[in-house]
């Protein structure tokens, strides 16, 4: 479905990403491994159309994307939930999750959809008018993924799913990621918790200073000495 070839993408003259290849097929959760300012919220920037690729290509069903608007890729069935959550914060739960529609026209199909995140996340639909901004980090992050729902998505790209959340919460985020996934959309997730990533996610990517060091099946990422010495202190 998503395929990045060879890309090196940054910001005015400072060049983050090089010859980064990755693939996220329909129907699979791959994780983008990486620590601070590794380059993973650039890729997904570059792939969401926020960015132009310096080089290389950002190919979805085999078409260049690289270049087009962010709304157009938004229509194309990518949807970027980004890092921090950006939640409107003076507008309502129920406000935040309509503005992930703002595209669409059939209001009947985003009712039935609206209806479906808050019985994804109840804890959403017993606060639907409550204000985005008086949400705690955990209930922000589900109006976020709720929001990034409510574009129908065929790839859900999530920067930082479990920056600053409990395990509890992270259990509830977890299994709503998974039931997602069960109903047909593919998962790019990016984390800096490589066993959180490893426990969803089938394939990983491990970026280092721009470039891809090392990818396969997390559970061979999981015990590489190298990711096991870096990323999860053993
Ligand atoms: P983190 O999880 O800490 O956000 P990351 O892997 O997502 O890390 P990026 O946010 O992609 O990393 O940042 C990669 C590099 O790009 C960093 O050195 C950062 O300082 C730089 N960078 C990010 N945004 C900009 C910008 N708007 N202008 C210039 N440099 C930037």
């Amino acid at each position: 479905m998503l395929e990045v070839r060879n890309l090196s993408a940054g910001y005015g003259d400072i060049q983050i990403l090089r010859d980064v290849s990755l693939s996220v097929g329909a129907g699979e959760i791959v994780t983008l491994i990486g620590s601070n300012g590794a380059g993973k919220s650039t890729l997904l920037n570059t792939v969401c159309g926020i960015l132009r690729p310096l080089a290389g290509s950002v190919l979805l069903d085999g078409q260049d994307i690289g270049g087009r608007s962010p709304e157009q890729i938004v229509g194309l069935g990518l949807t970027q939930v980004p890092e921090g959550r950006r939640l409107f914060a003076n507008m309502t739960i129920r406000e935040n999750l309509l503005m992930g529609a703002y595209r669409r026209r059939q209001n009947a199909e985003v009712a039935s959809d609206l209806a479906r995140i808050l019985a994804l996340f109840p804890r959403l639909q017993e606060r639907l008018q409550q204000r985005a901004g008086t949400l705690s980090g955990g209930e922000q992050q589900m109006c976020a993924i709720g929001r990034g729902l409510m574009a129908r998505p065929r790839l859900l790209m999530l920067d930082e799913l479990s920056l600053g959340l409990a395990p509890i919460v992270l259990d509830i985020l977890t299994d709503a990621i998974r039931e997602v996934h069960r109903g047909g959309t593919a998962i790019l997730l990016v984390e800096q918790d490589v066993a959180v990533a490893c426990d969803i996610a089938q394939t990983g990517y491990v970026l280092e200073n721009g470039r891809v060091a090392l990818s396969g099946p997390t559970a061979q990422l999981r015990v590489d000495p190298h990711v096991q010495k870096l990323y999860l202190g053993l």
